[in-house]
């Protein structure tokens, strides 16, 4: 039987993560077979293949919480052979087999068709990371942003998601100032349309309970004590979209943003997004990204090349989007 390459997480104690040749009859049941194109490296995959979080709880299992591929067998009559697929979320890379694997077998109702206008490259360029970047604007934009000549805020800005939200706002005509603890990346987050920087530190210094009224919203990717100095900088009305915890899960703050200013902290998750609203927010992406500076964002490499930059990625240490080629 013909085997493929694949990145196994084996063991949890100790934690082991290796590169394996797996033949088809060892990929769990389901509807769907594809043959992965691309995956790409997503901050929840860094926890996953070291075990710096415990997002894998049942051993061996193949991490990788996106991928991007062709099917080539299907018991579901919404798919068929040849068709062009995209996956991410439904806890695939954390309680299903995921996609750092060249091939993968899931649920038919996991799948999205490939959005017309992007290529699988370019879709695992976007990957989780660049998706949830677009729920956040969604959900802003739900609670009444609009491109007003008042300032967003991105959190995270070179990271994935910030990246990529950094992008689509400026896109849409939004004043966008990002956020970074690395400043020496300036030319890119301007590149990517950032009006101005802030150096992260000046929202991790003590702030008051209320700060003068700058940002009309923000997209945090961060959490802990860069949200906490993200929340008395909203004006009256303002919301925050929240999505990451790579600066911590902690949130120490107080009411007087929420009670005071009518400040909106919005939750957004990725993971278990509707069908609906993950279809139209593919949409979106192919529509209010500008492709040209995805491209300049992502760098491609092979699965070898994967445990060390799962390293990296928890160390704050990635340049926006990582992309994983299987071919
Ligand atoms: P990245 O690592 O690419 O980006 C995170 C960015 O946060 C870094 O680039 C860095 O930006 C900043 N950062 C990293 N470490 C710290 C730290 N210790 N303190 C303060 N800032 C830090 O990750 P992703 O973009 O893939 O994911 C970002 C977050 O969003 C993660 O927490 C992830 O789990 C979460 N996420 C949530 C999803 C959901 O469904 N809710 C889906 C996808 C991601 P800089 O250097 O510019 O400051």
């Amino acid at each position: 039987m013909p085997t493929f390459k694949a990145l196994v997480v084996e063991s949890g104690d100790p934690y082991t993560t290796r590169l394996r040749e797996l033949s088809l009859d060892e990929l769990p049941p389901g509807e769907v077979l594809v043959k992965v194109a691309y995956s790409s490296l997503n901050y929840k995959d860094g926890l996953a293949i070291t075990g710096a979080g415990k997002v894998i709880r049942s051993f061996p299992l193949v991490p990788g919480v996106d991928f991007a591929g062709v099917v080539v067998e299907s018991a579901s009559p919404d798919y068929r052979p040849g068709d062009e697929v995209v996956l991410t979320g439904w806890g695939v890379g954390e309680r299903h087999w995921g996609g750092l694997s060249q091939m993968a077998r899931v649920k038919a109702e996991w799948l999205v068709p490939k959005p017309q206008g992007l290529s699988l490259h370019q879709t695992m360029g976007i990957g989780t990371a660049g998706f949830t970047a677009m729920l956040c604007v969604m959900t802003l934009e739900e609670h009444g942003l609009r491109p007003d000549g008042r300032e967003v805020l991105v959190t995270g800005a070179t990271g994935g998601v910030g990246s990529i939200a950094v992008a689509v706002l400026a896109r849409l005509g939004y004043r966008v100032v990002a956020s970074t603890g690395r400043l020496q990346e300036r030319p890119y987050l301007e590149s990517l349309g950032a009006t101005e920087i802030l150096e992260r530190s000046v929202l991790t210094a003590p702030a008051r309970p209320l700060e003068s009224e700058r940002f009309a919203a923000a997209v945090d990717t961060v959490g802990g004590a860069v949200l906490a100095g993200v929340l008395p900088r909203i004006a009256y009305g303002g919301s925050v979209a929240a999505c990451g915890n790579a600066g911590g899960a902690r949130l120490e703050t107080t009411v007087f943003p929420f009670i005071l200013r009518g400040v909106s902290l919005l939750g957004v998750d990725s993971v278990m997004c509707p069908r609906e609203r993950r279809l139209r927010a593919w949409e979106r992406l192919a529509h209010d990204l500008p492709l040209n500076l995805l491209e300049a964002s992502v760098r491609t490499v092979d699965l070898a090349a994967v445990p060390e930059l799962a390293q990296q990625i928890l160390a704050g240490q990635v340049r926006g989007r990582v992309v994983v080629d299987l071919n």
